[in-house]
């Protein structure tokens, strides 16, 4: 079975240009399909030895102008409702627009899979329009040139998951770096790339503390806004360096708006923690040490936790607490109690404001981040696994011994393992926690959220 996608996007993107490179030579093929109208028009789309069907929106803007806002909607939902994943489009070159954040609202309001598309990326002209993609809350933007054909080998990627026809097949081949199988056949899995910049979105509630601590690491008022200060700053993300490590410090809505103090957030949106946190690699929570764990932040490490990223959890304001050991206390067994779904994350005391602790801080992140990368080779897992089978086998369901075979992880970002299994519907619950908490303990990775995924094999 295969998958169809819709090209969704403002005039002028390229929406034309990248259906007909995935069409080639079948274009001609669809305009005079009787039903079919010329604003939505399918074609075999190939990329690599993925083949799918696409729905191209182009041709709109031809239209009567007067009429071209209700149209143009009215078919980009007919496409959307019709398509299995939308590629929305933007021009990399031109940035963000409002009225590609128009799209980016409808597309939110159906809720239907979308891969952001940053077109026109070829040379250095579209850098910061593919860093300001990510602002559209859709998360990372494939950067493509659909006129020169480049970035097609990452849209291939993005749109493997979308292909059905073979589910145990496309999880093998999800992997975001490819194993390598060494002389002795070891396997050689990639270094972590220490030039790219660490995405780390800082978030919480307002008046946790983000602005000020972010400003201390700066080391400089560039965040900080009075009243009356216009600091709207361009960007979203601002670049730090620490230890020669680089990072893309990323602020939340909340902070963004803080210009306006009358209209400060009262709280900060679902919305908004949740744009950052796909910003993110690593996603630091503060809390406000006076007042921690509140239902809000709450919400937002489940959110971190759902999104696969990895956290840490910032104690803020400490220099405000007299008893820390009573307090350290206190914050870890509330952090046990309240967070089960991030088991083991790492808590750190800071103070934003005299910029104590924000060496500890870093060292987590960067711990966290690497563990976020980790992939157990195929051979340790297999061997782990059979341990564990000696020792706990699992239950026998309705009088069958349900068998696990095998193990690999097919991905990190978050760990994401596979295990095959006889009947992995009738695999209960409790013996798969069970194993991700094997997991977690035999390769050390307690601090970030895995994935275990049960496929069927005998
Ligand atoms: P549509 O209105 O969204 O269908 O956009 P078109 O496909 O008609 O493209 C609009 C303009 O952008 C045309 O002049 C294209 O040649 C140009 N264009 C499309 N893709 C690219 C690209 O990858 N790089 C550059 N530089 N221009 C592109
Ligand atoms: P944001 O809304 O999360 O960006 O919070 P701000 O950075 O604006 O801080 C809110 C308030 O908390 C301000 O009055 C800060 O001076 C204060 N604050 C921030 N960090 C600390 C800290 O580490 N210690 C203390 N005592 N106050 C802090």
């Amino acid at each position: 079975m295969s998958f169809t996608a819709a090209i969704i996007g403002r005039p002028n993107v390229g929406k034309s240009t990248l259906f007909n490179r995935l069409v080639g030579s079948k274009i001609a093929l669809v305009d005079d399909t009787p039903g079919v109208t010329r604003d939505r028009r399918p074609g075999e789309a190939r990329i690599g030895d993925l083949h799918f069907t696409i729905i191209d929106t182009a041709g709109l803007e031809e239209a009567d102008p007067a009429s071209l806002e209700g149209r143009m909607r009215a078919q980009t939902e007919a496409a959307i409702a019709e398509a299995d994943v939308s590629l929305f489009l933007i021009d990399a070159r031109v940035g963000v627009t409002p009225v590609d954040e128009h799209f980016a609202d409808l597309l939110r309001r159906v809720g239907k899979p979308v891969v952001l598309v940053a077109n026109k990326a070829e040379g250095k002209i579209g850098e910061d329009g593919v860093m300001e993609a990510y602002s559209l809350g859709f998360g990372e933007p494939v950067a493509i040139s659909a006129e020169h054909g480049q970035g097609m080998a990452d849209l291939f990627n993005a749109l493997l998951p979308f292909e059905r026809l073979d589910e145990d097949k496309d999880i093998e081949e999800e992997g975001d770096e490819e194993v390598v199988i060494g002389p002795d056949g070891e396997e050689i899995f990639p270094e972590l790339d220490t030039t790219k910049p660490i995405r780390v979105a800082i978030v919480g509630r307002p008046n946790a503390g983000k602005s000020t601590l972010i400003n201390t690491m700066l080391g400089e008022e560039r965040l900080l806004t009075g009243p009356e200060a216009g600091i709207t700053r361009d960007s979203i993300s601002v670049d730090w360096t620490w230890r020669d490590r680089g990072f893309k410090l990323f602020d939340t809505a909340g902070m963004r708006k803080k210009a306006r103090v009358e209209q400060k957030l009262e709280k900060l949106s679902v919305g908004d923690a949740l744009r950052s946190i796909r910003f993110a690699e690593v996603v630091v929570l503060m809390l406000d040490a006076t007042m921690p764990f509140e239902k809000q932040d709450l919400q937002i490490a489940d959110l971190v936790a759902r999104e696969g990223r990895a956290l840490v959890i910032a104690i803020n304001k400490w220099d405000l607490i007299e008893d820390r050991q009573k307090a350290m206390a206190e914050l870890r067994e509330m952090a046990e109690r309240l967070l089960p779904q991030v088991r083991g994350v790492p808590l750190v005391t800071l103070s934003g404001l005299t910029g104590s602790g924000i060496d500890k801080l870093m060292g987590e992140i960067l711990r966290v981040y690497a563990l976020w990368n980790r992939r157990v080779p195929t051979a340790a897992l297999n061997r782990w696994l059979s341990g564990v089978l000696e020792h706990h086998p699992p239950p026998a369901v309705s009088g069958r011994r349900i068998k696990l075979r095998y193990m690999t992880q097919p991905k990190a970002r978050p760990p994401t393992f596979v295990a095959f299994c006889s009947r992995p519907e009738a695999l209960p619950e409790a013996y798969t926690r069970y194993l991700i908490n094997g997991l977690r303990e035999a390769f050390d990775l307690d601090a970030v959220p895995l994935r275990l995924m049960l496929r069927k094999g005998e």
